[in-house]
């Protein structure tokens, strides 16, 4: 049985070190290619797009694949979409991986927004020196801010216009909640920006502006096709793999 695990995560990492050590298990994980320096899967990776669904149709028919697990990151749109589609064309099982998102606690101030333009307009009438954690992607959407100064934090620098007024924080978690709010403080951030990535990676932010009383522009997920099917963690992940594998073996 030879799955496809779309990855880019610690689930999709931990997935792969799971089914890699197994027996009947023949796994080769899929990389974008942003990240400069990427941490590694184990086993057999490739890496960069395919193509479009097309292209991921095609590369899963040449490789002979059986199961498709989607275990990218909950904001990765596009290539959920596309392996949904290609999964179906193909009529091949299909699995996405997604943490569950960040619940608001007692002395949360947050601001959901639909997507990245309603955080920047959001932004706009909360605070004037912002901490930017939404990754490499999508920071173009602040760029019309002129008033405001922003903290941006990304692994690897985004791409794309830029607010005019910032700095650039090179930096991959996980973080400290002791050392976000240094941060916090050091650079008298007004209002945090961050997708609804969930998972405890980067959560340490969160409970910094609660202890410094800021408010948070949270960015809620794309939504997945409403047939998906969904693991939350990845030993759910590894039990639907081992059970779709179950009638083979
Ligand atoms: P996206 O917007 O959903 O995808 C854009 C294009 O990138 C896709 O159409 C596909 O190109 C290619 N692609 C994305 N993930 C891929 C993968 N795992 N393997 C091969 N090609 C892939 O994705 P994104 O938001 O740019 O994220 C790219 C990668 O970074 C993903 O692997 C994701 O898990 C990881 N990541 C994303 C975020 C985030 O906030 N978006 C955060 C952390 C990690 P083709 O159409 O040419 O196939």
């Amino acid at each position: 049985m030879k799955t496809l695990i779309l990855g880019g995560t610690r689930e999709a990492r931990e997935l792969a070190h799971i089914a890699s050590g197994e027996r009947g298990f023949e796994i080769v994980s899929s990389l974008a290619g942003r990240v400069r320096d990427p941490l590694l899967p184990e086993g057999p990776v490739r890496i960069g797009g395919f193509g479009g669904v097309d292209g991921l149709r095609n590369w899963l028919v040449a490789n002979e694949v059986t199961v498709v697990i989607d275990a990218t990151h909950p904001f990765a749109g596009t290539i959920s979409a596309n392996a949904s589609s290609a999964a179906t064309d193909l009529g091949l099982p299909l699995l996405h991986v997604r943490r569950p998102g960040w619940r608001e606690q007692p002395g949360d101030r947050w601001h959901r927004a639909p997507d990245l333009d309603a955080a920047a307009r959001a932004v706009s009438e909360l605070g004037d020196r912002v901490f930017l954690t939404i990754g490499r992607q999508g920071v173009a959407a602040f760029a019309g801010l002129t008033d405001q100064w922003f903290l941006i934090r990304a692994i690897d620098p985004p791409t794309g216009a830029l607010p005019p007024q910032h700095e650039l924080l090179l930096a991959r978690g996980p973080f400290s909640p002791a050392d976000e709010l240094r941060l916090l403080i050091q650079y008298r951030i007004d209002v945090l920006v961050t997708k609804d990535s969930g998972g405890d990676q980067t959560a340490a932010k969160l409970a910094a502006a609660r202890s410094a009383g800021i408010p948070v522009v949270v960015v809620d997920r794309p939504e997945l096709p409403p047939t998906a099917i969904v693991a939350e963690t990845v030993s759910d992940a590894w039990k639907w793999l081992r059970d779709i594998a179950a009638p083979r073996s």
